[in-house]
């Protein structure tokens, strides 16, 4: 008997018959995968068989391929793909710090981050010890420190943490240190090689560098992956397939992206140390974290404060405003009215952040172009 129209329309899902493999991986957007028989699928709810296509909250091919290739980059033992980056802190620190754990970590992290380990984090009972990033090393001990937290280049004052002084601390108290290396990527820093046990990224940023994908990802030892891999699929916070297929592909062009925006980085700081309208401007000098660049992020701070940061951004015309870093294009933040506006005024001014303050994610455009636009933004400032 033909089958009827609808039957056919709905089991149109066979696979084409192909002697070749493409080039590019294939994106797999399917929910569910079908099994020839009982067993095989209850090997594979069990884990032991066929684990990236069972279920997709569970993973998929699209999310290991990334992970795979992010091990590599960063020499984990294995990673884990998540939907955001705050989807990986927040499993991190999830599966690290129970009640009774101490998490002490340097009080310059990302806004989520922080209000994730202030907020939240408590209810499972850990305690949050936030402190100065110079001061994490030596308080460690003292502390009673369960777990680390630290980024490698901070935000918004781009300080480069010691990591020689914090991973010796950590292993001497037997702390576990995890390190968000989101802003110098695996071509500038491999925090494990320094001693960090857990490194993550929100992969919405330089990994994917072109604006269109949201993820993280989380690189560490494998037994510590296998944790947080169980309790990310309970959460349901699985990367999407179409999110780590673009940020796989975003990887490719990495190196390149870094190496250009870094060398802009470097010219835009130059030229700005030197304009008279510029009070202050953070950019690391050379140190031997971060490798061969110094990095595509900076910030300075405008001598006319709130007023001429209104109008340096209002004036900019190819560096656009965007609450986000790390894209192909230059783009600009004003960090005390938004990442970093949950704290107080005092707080702000204590940590540096000031109402002048913009920060610069250089992209890959002619550096020319970009400092012409600054100049002539400056000049309205
Ligand atoms: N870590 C850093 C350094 C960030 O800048 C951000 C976002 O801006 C995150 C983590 C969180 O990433 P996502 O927005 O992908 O959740």
């Amino acid at each position: 008997m033909r089958p009827g129209r609808a039957t056919i329309a709905t089991h149109s899902t066979r696979e084409i018959e192909s002697l070749s493999e493409p080039l590019a991986p294939a994106l797999t957007v399917a929910s569910a995968y079908r099994f020839h028989d009982l067993d095989t699928l209850v090997e594979a709810y069990q884990g032991k068989k066929s684990p990236w296509s069972f279920y997709r909250r569970f993973g998929h091919a699209n999310g290991r391929l990334l992970e795979e290739t992010m091990a590599a980059l960063e020499g984990s033992e294995d990673a884990l793909a998540c939907g955001s980056g705050m989807a990986a802190a927040t499993t991190i620190f999830s599966t690290l710090a129970g009640k009774g754990d101490r998490v002490v970590a340097a009080e310059e992290l990302y806004g989520g981050t922080y209000a994730f380990l202030q907020k939240h984090l408590p209810r499972l009972g850990a305690e949050v010890v936030l402190l100065p990033l110079d001061r994490v090393a030596s308080d460690v001990r003292r502390q009673g420190a369960a777990v680390v937290a630290i980024e490698t280049v901070s935000n918004p004052l781009i300080r480069v943490a010691d990591f020689a002084a914090v991973s010796s601390a950590c292993r001497a108290a037997g702390a576990t240190l995890v390190v968000d290396n989101t802003f110098a990527t695996p071509f500038l820093c491999r925090p494990i090689e320094w001693g960090a046990d857990v490194v993550f990224h929100s992969a919405t940023k330089f990994l994917n560098g072109h604006g269109d994908a949201t993820g993280g990802v989380i690189c560490g030892p494998r037994a510590l992956v296998r944790r947080m891999r169980g309790f990310a699929s309970g959460l349901g916070t699985t990367i999407a397939p179409l999110d780590a297929w673009l940020t796989l592909r975003g990887l490719k062009t990495l190196e390149l992206r870094v190496e250009r925006a870094s060398r802009n980085a470097e010219r835009l700081a130059a030229f700005l140390r030197r304009h008279r309208k510029v009070a202050r401007v953070n950019y690391p000098g050379r140190t031997r974290y971060l490798r061969p660049f110094r990095g595509p992020m900076l910030s300075f701070d405008l001598r006319g404060g709130l007023a001429a940061a209104r109008r340096f951004v209002r004036a900019c015309r190819l560096v656009e405003l965007v609450p986000s870093l790390g894209d192909v294009t230059t783009t600009s933040t004003h960090p005390a009215r938004s990442s970093h506006a949950y704290l107080s005024p005092a707080d702000r001014a204590r940590l540096g952040v000031g109402d002048g303050l913009i920060r610069i994610s250089t992209g890959v455009e002619d550096v020319e172009d970009i400092l012409a636009d600054l100049a002539q933004a400056l000049s309205k400032a």
